[in-house]
């Protein structure tokens, strides 16, 4: 999730609409986000996304709210409004492992009420009306817990979509191929870089592992 540098910098550009607070004011920058990727044409791309997906769907309990949108651009994977995967089509071209494991981890964001959380840490900063007097002065403390919420989040949807690939019977090192296919990734503000990733990942699977033995 990129959002909430997205979101800070659209509060210093644009600035928020009277009476909004910091939720409103989240949402709107989501939307922002979520209009300007253009949808990917129907066709063999994206119809391979939407298997992908349905097969992942049913992991999740049926109560559980969650769109897929296939786009052509602005984005490989992320999860907008917590239920709103968007999913590039070409995710179609990698191998179907990896994939899954894209596809699974923004379910795991879905599924784990991420989007609530976060909405929660920035009313805890921001709990009132959005303006420079009540975002300026907390802005590096929620800047920080943001960040460390957004980490903790990526390594949760991580591990979610390990399990959620055991269950479908993949092997594990279908988690890690996303990882070794693509460019060693640095922290961001947002996301843990690689080499975080993957020792959190192995951690994971060591969990997953030492508990079924335990069964
Ligand atoms: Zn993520």
């Amino acid at each position: 999730m990129r959002w909430f540098q997205l979101t800070l910098l659209g509060l210093a550009l644009a600035g928020p609409a009277r009476g909004e607070d910091i939720v409103d004011v989240l949402r709107r920058s989501q939307q922002v986000r979520l209009d300007a990727m253009p949808l990917a044409a129907d066709g063999p791309r994206a119809d391979t996304v939407r298997r992908s997906f349905a097969q992942l769907r049913h992991a999740l309990p049926a109560d559980v709210a969650v769109e897929l949108r296939v786009v052509s651009g602005g984005t490989l994977a992320e999860t907008l409004h917590g239920r709103i995967v968007v999913a590039n089509e070409s995710l179609a071209d990698l191998p179907e492992g990896a994939r899954l494991f894209v596809l699974a981890h923004e379910l795991g964001h879905v599924a784990s009420d991420h989007w609530q959380q976060m909405g929660a840490v920035y009313r805890h900063w921001v709990p009132g009306e959005v303006t420079p007097q009540t975002t300026d002065p907390v802005a590096n403390q929620l800047g920080r817990e943001a960040s460390a919420t957004s980490h903790r989040q990526e390594f949760e949807a991580d591990a979610y979509a390990l399990r959620v690939l055991r269950t479908l019977g993949r092997p594990s090192e279908d988690a890690f191929a996303v990882f070794r296919s693509s460019t060693l990734q640095q922290d961001t503000a947002t996301h843990p870089g690689t080499r975080k990733r993957i020792a959190s990942l192995r951690a994971a699977q060591a969990g997953v592992i030492s508990g079924s033995d335990a069964e």
